[in-house]
């Protein structure tokens, strides 16, 4: 994702408060990204509404897909959780990815 300016640093802060500075796919307080939840490509706009943080792993994984908006979770603590919620978390858009072919 391109680099993040000030104006967009501060237009979606409230992003990161309502998901608890963590990923929304796997609960990493690590490697956050502002990911729009339908991508610019597809004619999403770049206010806070259409904005959810994932981390740089879950971010890849969703892609350009339209995957619906991911609730927000609490930072989770164990290394083991977060693999753990990131595998449900690419199988959950594997079978969204599917079923939009479909
Ligand atoms: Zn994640």
């Amino acid at each position: 994702m391109p680099k993040v300016t000030q104006a967009q640093e501060w237009l979606w802060k409230p992003a990161m408060i309502e998901y608890n500075y963590c990923c929304g796919g796997c609960g990493s307080p690590i490697d956050l990204e502002y990911d729009h939840i339908i991508p610019r490509c597809k004619g999403g706009s770049d206010s806070v509404a259409n904005i959810q943080i994932l981390c740089h792993h879950c971010n890849q994984h969703k892609g350009k897909t339209l995957f619906p908006k991911v609730a927000p979770r609490m930072p989770e603590s164990t290394i083991a959780n977060i693999v753990a919620n990131r595998k449900e978390f690419v199988y959950a858009v594997r079978a969204f990815k599917k079923s939009i072919k479909g």
